[in-house]
Parts: C-alpha cells; sequence; structure tokens
C-alpha cells in the first residue's frame, strides 16, 4: 500500500481480512487529520461497519436527523430531506458525521491491532517496478532508499499521486476555481437549531456553505466554499475571517448565516481540484484507489466514500485472483468505474447548481421545493444504496 489516509488505512483493514500481510508506506512523519468534519454515507458506512469498525466510530458520530437547504439570502428553508431512522431503514445503514480526525483514529486503532500490518512512517514511495513475482516498491525516508516487495501495489496516495503519474497519467490536477474554506467552533457558541444533528446547506451566488456537528455534538463543523482565483496545494492554508467575508459579500446573507460565519477567528482554506476520469487504473501488479484514481469536487460528500467503497473492492478482486493480480486490478476498474465517473460528474455539476443566481437559482429553488424532501432522498438511493456484487461481499 501507499498512503495511509482514509482509502489506504481501509484498504489495509479489508486486505488482511482476506489473509494477506500488508505493508503501507505513508510519507508524513504521523498520523494526522485536518481539523474538520466529513459526511459518512451509508455507502460508505455499511463497508465500515462490514469492516468491523462500528464499536470504535459510534461513540464519535453524529447521525444527522436531516438535511436542511436553505437560501442563503433570504434564510428560507429550500427542503428537509429526512436521514436519521428514514435513511438507517432505508438503506440499511446510517447516515454519520464525524471528525476526520475520530474517522482516523478508529482506522488507525484497529489497523493496530492486526499483526499483519506495519504502517511505515516518513516513507514515501518513489517508484517501483513490477516483475515476475509481483512488484518492488522503493521508498525513501530519514534512513535513505528502502524496497518493499509484494504481490502487488494499491497507491492510495491522494490527488497528487505520484503512482498516477508512474503508471502513465502525469497531467496535474486542475484548479476547479474554488476554494474550501473550513472552521471548528465549540457547539455552545452557536445558536440552539445549529447545535441541532442536522446538516445545514446555505445556497449563495457563486458561494455555498455547509455545517453540522461532529464530535458526538460538541462541536460545529463549519465548510464554506467560495468562487476563487487563489490557487494553491495543500489543506491547512491559514487565513482569517476578513479574507473569507468579501468573498460571500456577492449578495447579502441572512442574519443567521452571517452570525454563524462571523464566529470564528481564524479559518484554514484549501483550493480545489479537479482531475480528468481515467479508462484504467492499473498498470500490471500496480493499481489507484480513491483520490489518486478519481479525485472529486465535495459537492455530494462522497470523495472519501468512494476511497472507502474502492478499498472494499479492491481487497475483494485481489482475493478472487491472488496470483494474477494485473487480471484482479482490470476486473476491479471494471466494477468500480462506472459509479466512479457517475458520481465525479453529479459533483461537478452540483458544484454548478449550489453556486447559481438571478433565475437560474430561482428555478432550482421551486424545483427542489416541489420534489420534497422524501422524493429528494430517493433520488440518491442509487448512490446510497449501493452494495458489493454478491460474489464480492464482505463477509
Ligand atoms: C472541502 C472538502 C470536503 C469534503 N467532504 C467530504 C465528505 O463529507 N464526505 C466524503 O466522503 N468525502 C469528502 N471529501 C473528500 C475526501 O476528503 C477525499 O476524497 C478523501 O480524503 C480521499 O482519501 P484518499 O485516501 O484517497 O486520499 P488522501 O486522504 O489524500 O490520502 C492520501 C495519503 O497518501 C499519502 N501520500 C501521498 N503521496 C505519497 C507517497 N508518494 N508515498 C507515501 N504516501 C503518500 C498522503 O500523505 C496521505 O496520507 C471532502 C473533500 C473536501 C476538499
Amino acid at each position: 500500500m501507499a498512503g495511509a489516509g482514509i482509502g489506504g488505512l481501509t484498504a489495509a483493514l479489508a486486505l488482511v481480512r482476506n489473509g494477506f500481510r500488508v505493508v503501507v508506506l505513508e510519507q508524513a512523519e504521523r498520523l494526522e487529520e485536518t481539523g474538520a468534519g466529513i459526511q459518512l454515507t451509508p455507502n460508505a458506512t455499511r463497508m465500515l461497519i462490514a469492516l468491523g469498525l462500528e464499536e470504535r466510530l459510534r461513540p464519535h458520530v453524529v447521525a444527522p436527523a436531516a438535511v436542511r437547504v436553505l437560501n442563503a439570502a433570504s434564510g428560507r428553508e429550500i427542503v428537509r430531506m429526512p436521514l436519521g431512522d428514514t435513511a438507517a431503514q432505508r438503506y440499511g445503514a446510517p447516515y454519520w458525521a464525524i471528525h476526520r480526525g475520530d474517522l482516523q483514529a478508529a482506522l488507525v486503532a484497529a489497523v493496530a491491532q492486526h499483526l499483519d500490518i506495519t504502517v511505515k512512517l516518513g516513507m514515501r514511495m518513489e517508484d517501483f517496478v513490477a516483475h515476475g513475482n509481483g512488484v518492488t516498491v522503493s521508498a525513501h525516508g530519514r534512513g535513505g532508499v528502502s524496497d518493499e516487495r509484494g504481490l502487488a501495489l494499491i497507491a492510495a496516495d491522494g490527488l497528487w499521486s505520484r503512482a498516477r503519474a508512474r503508471i502513465g497519467f502525469s497531467e496535474p490536477p486542475r484548479f476547479a476555481g474554488k476554494t474550501a474554506w473550513r472552521a471548528i467552533v465549540p457547539a455552545k457558541e452557536v445558536p440552539p437549531e445549529f447545535r441541532e444533528p442536522v446538516v445545514h446547506l446555505w445556497l449563495g451566488r457563486d458561494a455555498h456553505l455547509v455545517h453540522y456537528p461532529v464530535k458526538a455534538g460538541r462541536v460545529v463543523n463549519i465548510v464554506a466554499i467560495t468562487g476563487d482565483s487563489w490557487n494553491a496545494p495543500g489543506w491547512s492554508e491559514p487565513a482569517g475571517r476578513a479574507d473569507l467575508i468579501p468573498r460571500l459579500a456577492t449578495e447579502p446573507w441572512a442574519t443567521p448565516a452571517r452570525a454563524l460565519i462571523g464566529l470564528p477567528d481564524a479559518w484554514l482554506k484549501w483550493s480545489l481540484y479537479e482531475r480528468r476520469a481515467l479508462t484504467r487504473w492499473s498498470r500490471g501488479p500496480v493499481t489507484l484507489i480513491g483520490d489518486a484514481a478519481h479525485p472529486m469536487l465535495p459537492f455530494l460528500a462522497q470523495g472519501a466514500a468512494m476511497a472507502i467503497e474502492d478499498a472494499a473492492m479492491a481487497a475483494q478482486c485481489l482475493a478472487r485472483n491472488p496470483t494474477d493480480a494485473a487480471a484482479a486490478w482490470r476486473t476491479f476498474h471494471a466494477l468500480r468505474f462506472g459509479r466512479t465517473w457517475k458520481v465525479q460528474r453529479l459533483a461537478a455539476r452540483n458544484g454548478a447548481r449550489y453556486h447559481f443566481s438571478g433565475m437560474p437559482a430561482v428555478l432550482r429553488d421551486t424545483a427542489m421545493r416541489v420534489i420534497g424532501g422524501m422524493a429528494l432522498l430517493r433520488h440518491y438511493d442509487w448512490l446510497y444504496d449501493w452494495r458489493p456484487p454478491t460474489e464480492f461481499s464482505i463477509t
């Protein structure tokens, strides 16, 4: 494995379940996640629960009762899409919101329990060579360069994937013209209605705002996404309230949203990038998964969910064909490409819709109101109700 993010750690757990021994190379010296929340939709929680993570995760999650969509200018609710018990019963798996640090800690703790998983921190995968017995991966760390030999390599090395370039796709990520700003505030500082277990989504002109409680309701995660020309790699560029406000000021925002945005003094920001869909993710015994294979804009809350689905499926494919990793990865791509491509496209389309202004925004809001919350949820059945094909299911 290369990369110990959400995709890499999940894949390691899925692989040992199938009897493989796993070495995870991670370039970071320490595993620490950004201070932000993440929504785990039922398609993702189903896989995490199947991998035995429910008990570790449950104490930290919030199960939102609904997604409440509001017009940022008027403050009026457009639609309320039910989640909570409705989603759990409909999909047989819960919809959760969690702090990324808590998700990562749960994955790390689960990985640490397995003698068959070795995580090597501070080791950057540099290159790999395929040969008759599998693959040799060279990694660079403080002690110099070292080699790891194995049957196969799963590269979960994220948006800026080195492995992606090495298998033949070297064009860099394309800046999407948007910045994500994030902050965490103690729940006691926000108005009671924003402490409720609800995902709030405010749609404004060239900007939107999402907030929901995490850490079992103790803090509220706030993310604003704005049109922007600032463009730099990395997840955690410090930013102030004064940087964000002008980007939201293309129209007046309703008082409760303005008040919430005014609470944090400090924000962290990151630029959003896209990459084109690939007709193959592998070369010989090496495959990409997660953001390395199909990074997506965050407007459907699916990047990590797709990485988790990939991780589970990649392990199942290799388990069914351990003597021919190249064939296993071709099956993996065939099983995953259509779905991840659809999600990638829909996320990009949502990004445009969320930021409409004028008549398109009026039509969007009217359409959502007419459709109604329950029908909106049904509209996502194909996404949230996903399960692996029977012969690939996790047992
Ligand atoms: C604003 C925003 C909000 C989001 N919200 C959600 C959400 O609500 N729900 C959701 O499902 N998704 C969400 N996502 C998407 C999600 O964060 C990503 O899709 C997910 O983290 C991808 O996981 P990954 O494991 O593929 O990659 P990453 O998390 O990027 O992990 C890659 C790992 O590989 C390591 N690495 C990189 N190169 C090397 C190398 N050469 N050698 C060794 N190690 C290496 C990195 O250090 C890192 O640890 C959001 C994204 C953004 C930007």
